[in-house]
């Protein structure tokens, strides 16, 4: 058996005395694609930043690819170069081009030439549909575009997974489609992904597993088929009834 990519043990998490997340026990394999689903304030957010130590954690550990993030000696630069997170707000630099924005990272952390760093990115671009609007500014944009563009600023690190908090929450709706179709590419090309999301098709179609949290506790995990037409909590039941 591989090492998992991610591996939750046993996580607690408090924001003062609120504990939001409560004993969380998941693993991602790699390749693996896991939909986090549940109701608002479920902890669904606080878990994806965790990962990349945007939150500490106050109990158990996380481990990437077999390493602690909570271990002093961790890089966290580093760590956060593997993780590539994508959230609802795109927070494009507003003064940069899509190719400048997706180039930045690759030049001032990695330390690519321009000239290397705006090919790949050129090419990131394309990956996501986005050929043509290396030379927009994000004002220029639709929100699906912008959004699409923060995907390939996150891929241009090369991370070794990938974390979306429901990056499709701020779209109008017919925009949504595009950066799901991305999301989709993504997984069939065999990246390591954790997605909130709210959208139940996705959810079935790309996820490999689901997972329903509810408060600050993971209450059930299942393949999709198995978690949409057979769920086994109440607790799931319920949650279904509320969103199909
Ligand atoms: P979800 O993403 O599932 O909607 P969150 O992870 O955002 O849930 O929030 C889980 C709980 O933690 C909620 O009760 C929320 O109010 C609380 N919370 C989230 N962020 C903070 C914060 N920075 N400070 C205090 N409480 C927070
Ligand atoms: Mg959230």
């Amino acid at each position: 058996m591989n090492t998992p990519k991610i591996e939750f043990d046993g996580v607690d998490k408090y924001f003062g005395e609120a504990h939001v997340l409560k004993d969380v026990d998941l693993e991602i394999e790699d390749g693996e694609v896991v939909v986090v689903v549940g109701p608002s304030g479920s902890g669904k957010s606080t878990l994806l930043r965790c990962t990349n130590r945007l939150e500490e954690i106050q109990g158990g550990d996380i481990r990437i690819e077999g390493q602690s993030i909570t271990n002093p000696t961790v890089d966290i630069n580093f760590l956060r170069q593997r993780i590539g997170m994508v959230f609802q707000s795109f927070n494009l630099f507003p003064h940069k081009t899509a190719l400048e924005n997706v180039s930045i990272a690759p030049i001032d952390v990695k330390g690519l030439s321009r000239a290397e760093a705006d090919e790949r990115s050129q090419q990131l671009l394309t990956d996501v549909g986005l050929e043509d609007q290396a030379d927009s500014y994000p004002n220029q944009l639709s929100g699906g575009q912008q959004q699409r563009v923060a995907i390939a600023r996150a891929l241009a690190m090369d991370p070794h997974v990938m974390l979306f908090d429901e990056v499709t929450s701020a779209l109008d709706p017919e925009l949504v489609g595009e950066v799901l179709g991305v999301m989709r590419e993504l997984a069939e090309g065999g990246m390591t992904m954790m997605v909130v999301t709210h959208e139940m098709g996705f959810a079935r179609e790309v996820g490999d597993r689901i997972v329903l949290m509810a408060d600050g506790h993971v209450i059930e995990t299942a393949p999709p088929e198995e978690f949409f037409e057979n769920p086994r909590t109440d607790r799931a039941k319920q949650f279904l009834s509320m969103v199909l």
